[in-house]
């Protein structure tokens, strides 16, 4: 049966003040509760009197008030797109409604909202859960993750196109609970039978907590903050039946390795082999977590709720089941113990002049077990911290370093000590898990770092946030291109829908040559730069770029004008963390380990590599960006956007600006405004008579043919500029009448 169907355009529709009358509820600005309700109580030229139910009057003009839905359900809606008005105070009301009756999950069309909880809620997650889940069509149950994950797994069966589920959020939003909730499912859904046998599934299950505990730290956002990112790609066989996975991670935070500030902490893996039973300590010549420099820079070693030695039981025991042998486990744990004696080697002068040597006796012991534990030789390791041996023109020079110096070598080596050891962790997982080569189906789900933007922002923000504008313009285009899919489904006129796109920005930053990061590899490549004279590079570049921005007092900082907002970056570290290789003299030293596992972090250099010697840590996390892109556009994506609801990580807390803030940052407002270009409310024509006939009561009367009594009723409110469509649902499924954002004409 074909159905017409009306569509109002935004621009037939002027926002004015005739859309309020006295007594119209409506939605202000509030600079603290960001939106605040009231009723309208004067109407003047431009403006309008309003009493706030909070109490406050406020005076403001016509353009800047917003109507508020005064019937939709108390509980709010499981379908922001179906709100009478998609706009931000609604969308805002209706997520906070739902968080106060735990409901945490809400649809914006396709894009799931996952409003973190703060507290456990089993109920939602159990086996029962995804029973009732699996098959279900989409939107007949209530949004979950579970159904974003069945309808990932479905599309992927029916029609033989491999999908992504992004998940992201800002740090604490709930990415990673909401991932392993969604690898869970796809485990239910395509694992195999325990006589089939269920390894593969577990061990893409079990890689999580390994992860997490060589990953994740303590933070002042999340008592359990991912330091990485990371793509699982769940690979299906034409049955269904997972058949293999690969993980890919990025940019693992390695400054904590060596620095930490109150009151975060290092590395789980750290805090649970210091607390590991006595004899793992025994070996490894561990005591007490405070002892250690690398640990006690902050106050915090235990966390509430949180065992570390049993975690040390748990982790060992997933280890096993992702293939790591209790061999490789030994030599994994000696490397984390060395590493904690390497921080406690302090360097004083040493006798000829600006050289160093082990502090004292203290350090020496420290010193001499960290090469024990490396199993490589005391006297080489302090010579690779101490001397620096320069090359220049064929000849070799042994340079002495300052016990400063010396200081930065030790922390060097940490570092890449543990990036290695977490690079082959993800390695050795993947290699056991395995990948299905004729697998052709795939699902791929995505947990990686929001944007950020702090007090200081260094090279990590930089990479995170060019991260963020590149999945951005994904979500951008995705969300533009399913609009449009619909509005060419139903022979909509949608060519006057514009969005922003940040190709721009991302030119900016990874435009190869010029780009900031090109210029960055340029200075770090250059002797006797600085990150002044990077910083100096960029303001002379950059300085017409409407991107670009020098902050007026600051001789080094640069700010980005990010789609999320404006993030100023302090250069200082800049240089020293895109530097990406072994000291020479480190990479020498380990690969002479006696331990194989050592030395295979630290394979010998190839010639080419060695000659060219610079690495950077900004073009390789491009190219892996790059690469996730490629993968990420030949298959569909699904979309996840957490949201943390609080900053004290307290359940029943919920800070309106704040969530507003994620909102805008994760594009939902934008998909909302992509989609407010369009015909955002939808309204059946049952329940558009129903609440509009009453303008015209006759009409009813006459015709019970609703489409056309809808035509009258928008004929007799003066409306011009919408088009008939034709569609081909049944009556019962037909639901839309779609209308544009003068929608407040018919529904105040
Ligand atoms: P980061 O970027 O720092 O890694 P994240 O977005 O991955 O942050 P999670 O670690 O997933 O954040 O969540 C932070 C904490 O919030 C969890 O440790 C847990 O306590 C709580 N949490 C998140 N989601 C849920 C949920 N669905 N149910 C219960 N608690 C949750
Ligand atoms: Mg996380």
């Amino acid at each position: 049966m074909q159905i017409e169907l009306f569509l109002l355009s935004y621009s037939s529709i002027n926002a004015s003040k005739s859309r309020f009358v006295v007594g119209s509820h409506v939605w202000v600005e509030d600079p603290d509760e960001a939106w605040m309700d009231g009723l309208v109580e004067e109407i003047n030229e431009n403006d309008l009197v309003v009493n706030c139910t909070s109490g406050k009057k406020v005076t403001i003009n016509v353009g800047s008030a917003y109507p508020k839905d005064t019937e939709s359900p108390r509980g709010g809606v499981e379908d922001m797109t179906r709100l009478a008005y998609l706009h931000e105070p609604g969308v805002l009301q209706n997520l906070k409604s739902r968080y106060a009756l735990n409901e945490i999950y809400t649809y914006t069309g396709n894009i799931l909202i996952a409003v973190n909880p703060f507290q456990r809620l089993p109920h939602l997650y159990n086996n029962h859960m995804m029973g009732i889940y699996k098959g279900a069509e989409f939107g007949e149950l209530g949004p979950h993750p579970f159904a974003i994950a069945d309808r990932s797994y479905r599309l992927m069966i029916n029609n033989r196109i491999s999908q992504a589920i992004l998940v992201s959020g800002e740090s604490g939003a709930g990415k990673t609970e909401s991932t392993k909730m969604l690898m869970q499912y796809l485990a239910f859904m395509g694992g195999k039978a325990q006589a089939e046998g269920r390894s593969v599934q577990q061990q893409i299950l079990e890689s999580n907590p390994v992860l997490e505990a060589f990953g994740n730290a303590k933070t002042v956002r999340n008592n359990n903050s991912s330091r990485f990112g990371k793509f699982v790609e769940i690979q299906f066989d034409d049955n269904g039946k997972i058949s293999g996975a690969a993980i890919r991670t990025y940019l693992l935070e390695r400054s904590r390795v060596c620095q930490i500030s109150d009151p975060e902490r290092n590395y789980h893996c750290f805090y649970m082999l210091c607390a590991a039973p006595s004899e793992d300590c025994k070996k490894y010549k561990l005591g007490e977590a405070k002892t250690f420099h690398y640990l006690n820079q902050s106050n915090c070693i235990e966390l509430d709720g949180l065992d570390d030695s049993k975690e040390y039981t748990d982790t060992r025991r997933a280890m096993s089941i992702v293939g790591i042998s209790s061999d490789e486990q030994d030599a994994i744990f000696r490397v984390v113990a060395a590493i904690l004696h390497l921080g406690n080697v302090e360097f004083a002068e040493g006798s000829e002049a600006d050289s160093s040597m082990p502090k004292d006796e203290k350090s020496q012991f420290h010193l001499r077990t960290a090469a024990e534990l490396f199993m490589c030789d005391e006297k080489g390791l302090e010579e690779s911290l101490c001397k620096r041996v320069m090359a220049t023109r064929g000849e070799s020079i042994t340079k002495n370093l300052d016990p400063r110096a010396a200081a930065l070598s030790r922390d060097a080596l940490s570092r890449i000590v543990y990036s290695r050891l977490f690079d082959w962790l993800v390695n050795k997982i993947n290699s056991s898990i395995g990948q299905d080569p004729d697998s052709k189906i795939l699902i791929g789900v995505l947990d990686i770092y929001g944007f950020e933007s702090f007090k200081t922002n260094s090279f990590e923000q930089f990479c995170i946030n060019l991260t963020n504008e590149k999945l951005q313009q994904h979500f951008n285009q995705h969300v533009f291109k399913m609009e449009q899919e619909e509005y060419t489904k139903e022979e909509i006129d949608w060519s006057y829908i514009q969005f922003v796109d940040n190709q721009e920005i991302l030119d900016l930053i990874e435009k190869k040559p010029g780009g900031i990061i090109a210029l960055l590899d340029e200075t770090c490549m250059l002797r006797n730069s600085t990150h002044e004279t990077f910083a100096e590079k960029l303001y002379q570049k950059f300085k017409d770029n409407p991107h670009f921005s020098k902050p007026k007092f600051s001789r080094s900082d640069f700010t980005i004008h990010h789609y999320a907002g404006n993030v100023t970056y302090q250069t200082d570290l800049f240089l020293d963390k895109n530097i990406d290789y072994a000291v020479n003299e480190h990479q020498i030293l380990l690969n002479a380990s006696k331990c194989s596992f050592v030395s295979s972090l630290f394979p010998p250099c190839e010639e080419s590599t060695k000659s060219t010697k610079f690495s950077s840590i900004g073009s390789s996390f491009k190219q892996q960006l790059q690469s996730l892109l490629e993968t990420l556009s030949a298959i569909e994506p699904h979309y996840i956007r957490c949201i943390k609801p609080n900053n004290v990580l307290k359940p029943a807390i919920f800070e309106n600006s704040n969530v507003l803030q994620q909102l805008r940052c994760g594009g939902v407002l934008e998909a909302i405004r992509i989609s407010c270009l369009g015909y955002p409310t939808r309204r059946t024509f049952f329940e558009f008579i129903n609440r509009f006939g009453i303008l015209q009561p006759k009409v009813l009367g006459r015709s019970h043919d609703e489409v056309a009594a809808t035509k009258m009723l928008l004929g007799k409110a003066n409306l011009t500029g919408y088009q008939p469509l034709v569609t081909h649902h049944q009556v019962c499924e037909w639901k839309e009448l779609r209308v544009g954002k003068g929608q407040q004409y018919f529904l105040c």
